[in-house]
């Protein structure tokens, strides 16, 4: 074994200011703060003349453990960043373009989940009771607009799962005060002007504008879009994935509610539209709106109409002073995402539409893997690195086919959009074999190969179900002597929706803003 002394990682700089920069920063300080053999430093740089993209509202609930960990109360949180509780996706006109035509993706795992698959039990009858409604309560806390907790539930506890949905650019300047006052985080106000170092080898610093250089062991790329280390410095390969998944296009908008005492809905509503879809998002101040579409099967026009068409129906703000801004994006990441001594998160690592929201937890499994797995020194970085790279290639692979899922199971004929969506050529082969294996079999845990999946069996059952798919299971002996256990749990489960829906506060009375 070589004696020589290595380069220990204890200095860490964080290039961007965005949601990923500011939730890494907290997640690597308060991981090492205690640390006293580990002399871990964090800096945060930011530019003040490129903004941050200011969208992404919608969380999962793994963001009250996330925030939990950095040491933010929840309390705080929700009265500082505008925030409402997230139950889950309401998704409209998916299956046949009708308006009238819904259903709900909970955070709520099936009744029994983890002991019995309820799915054929459900299926004899599928007529009477949509999927979501026989397994699980929150589908019926959602249409009543009610909260997933009672007043004197405890920070992050909850009584139904839930995430959140937030102002993200209150959000980022909570982290940013969070960080710099409680863990040790040093923020430097500066655009990055040069990446030095030898494109194949080690970052070596950074050159600001106004704080000459900075020197660090290991650099996090959070520059969103822009991509500065890994993309431009780097060149690391960008992997298109538009064939598969067409948006490419954004109209975001921001619209007070009508009425103050409007309800603040419990959940993200999803609209399908001819050529994407659209997302509605209740915070306590306002509500958040827009249009994803391809720009291949819609012009910049259409979309235009088709939001302001959506807003006109559910909102009576004045059509003539909204003016929506475009955000256009190309669907896809690198093929790496960790590359020597830099590691990239958030949108300068990739980027798919926001259809179940998965950017921000993505943020959030990096940072966790970054902070609990920061190398010892540079000799093991590379060994990190490989890890993380298969990981994460692993994840974006299966966030691409649950996302998929949702186009391939529509019935819409109504454009080209919808019928290019389900062609064979444009499905990834991973999708098609899971597909082929459900109609014989409900999914369980074990047809997806890691322990901790982005979207479990669980997702995969209420988008499948509640989209109208059949699987054609022959009855079981394990099925018949589960039977009794199974009728149980729908009845159980009918039971806690009508406690629930007795007891629960409506949602925008406990958020405290009547
Ligand atoms: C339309 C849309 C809707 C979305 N909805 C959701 C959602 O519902 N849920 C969800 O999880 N995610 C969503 N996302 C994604 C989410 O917004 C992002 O993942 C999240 O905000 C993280 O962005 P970021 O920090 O990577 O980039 P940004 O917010 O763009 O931040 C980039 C940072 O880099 C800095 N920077 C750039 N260049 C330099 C330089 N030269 N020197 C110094 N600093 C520099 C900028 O100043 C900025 O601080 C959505 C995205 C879009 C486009």
């Amino acid at each position: 074994m070589n004696s020589e002394p290595r380069q220990a990682i204890n200095s860490i700089v964080i290039v961007g200011g965005g949601s990923a920069g500011w939730l890494c920063a907290g997640l690597i300080a308060s991981e090492h703060i205690d640390d006293e053999h580990r002399n871990v430093s964090v800096t945060l740089i930011e530019s003040p003349d490129v903004k941050t993209i200011g969208v992404g509202e919608g969380t999962w609930p793994t963001m009250r453990t996330t925030l939990k960990k950095i040491g933010i109360r929840e309390t705080d949180f929700l009265s500082r960043c505008s925030a409402s509780f997230k139950q889950g996706t309401k998704f409209v006109a998916w299956l046949n373009g009708d308006d009238a035509e819904s259903y709900y993706h909970p955070f709520t795992a099936p009744a029994g989940y983890t002991d019995i698959n309820l799915v054929p039990y459900w299926q004899k009858h599928r007529d009477a009771i949509t999927f979501a409604n026989a397994v699980s309560v929150q589908g019926y806390v959602c249409d009543r607009n009610l909260a997933p907790k009672q007043r004197e539930t405890p920070d992050y506890a909850y009584v139904v799962n839930y995430g959140y949905h937030l102002d993200a650019g209150k959000f980022a300047e909570l982290l940013h005060e969070h960080c710099t006052t409680q863990l040790g985080v040093r923020h430097v106000v500066d655009h990055v002007t040069s990446v030095n170092g030898d494109p194949d080898s080690d970052i070596r610093s950074m050159s600001t504008a106004k704080h000459g250089d900075i020197e660090g062991d290991l650099f996090v790329d959070c520059t969103g879009f822009a991509s500065l280390l890994l993309g431009k410095h780097f060149k690391v390969p960008y992997v298109d994935k538009r064939d598969i998944l067409f948006n490419d296009s954004a109209l975001a908008i921001q619209l007070p509610y009508a009425n103050e005492a409007d309800p603040i809905a419990s959940q993200t509503i999803s609209t399908a539209r001819s050529a994407g879809w659209i997302w509605d998002i209740g915070l306590t101040s306002r509500r958040g709106i827009g249009y994803t579409w391809s720009s291949e099967y819609s012009t910049d026009e259409e979309a235009h109409d088709t939001l302001r068409q959506y807003i006109g129906a559910t909102s009576s703000a004045a059509m003539d002073s909204i003016e929506p801004r475009k955000i256009s994006f190309r669907p896809g990441h690198r093929s790496r995402f960790w590359h020597r001594n830099c590691v990239a998160v958030g949108m300068a690592s990739g980027f798919l539409e926001p259809l179940e929201a998965s950017a921000l937890v993505m943020v959030e499994l990096a940072g966790k893997m970054i902070s609990e797995e920061l190398p010892a020194n540079r000799e093991v970085m590379d060994v990190v690195a490989r890890r993380y790279n298969d990981l994460f290639r692993y994840r974006w692979d299966r966030i691409i086919d649950f996302l998929k899922l949702h186009y391939v199971l529509s019935k819409r004929t109504d454009s080209d959009f919808w019928v290019d969506n389900r062609r064979d050529e444009s499905i990834p082969e991973s999708l098609r074999e899971l597909l082929a294996l459900w109609q014989y079999k409900a999914p369980e845990h074990r047809d997806l190969a890691q322990v901790d999946e982005v979207f479990s069996a669980a997702s995969y059952q209420y988008v499948l179900y509640g989209m109208g798919f059949e699987t054609h299971a022959r009855d079981s002996a394990r099925q018949s002597r589960d039977a009794t256990k199974a009728q149980k749990l729908f009845e159980e489960n009918s039971d806690l929706a009508s406690r629930l829906v007795a007891n629960l506060p409506d949602n925008r009375k406990l958020l405290g803003t009547t």
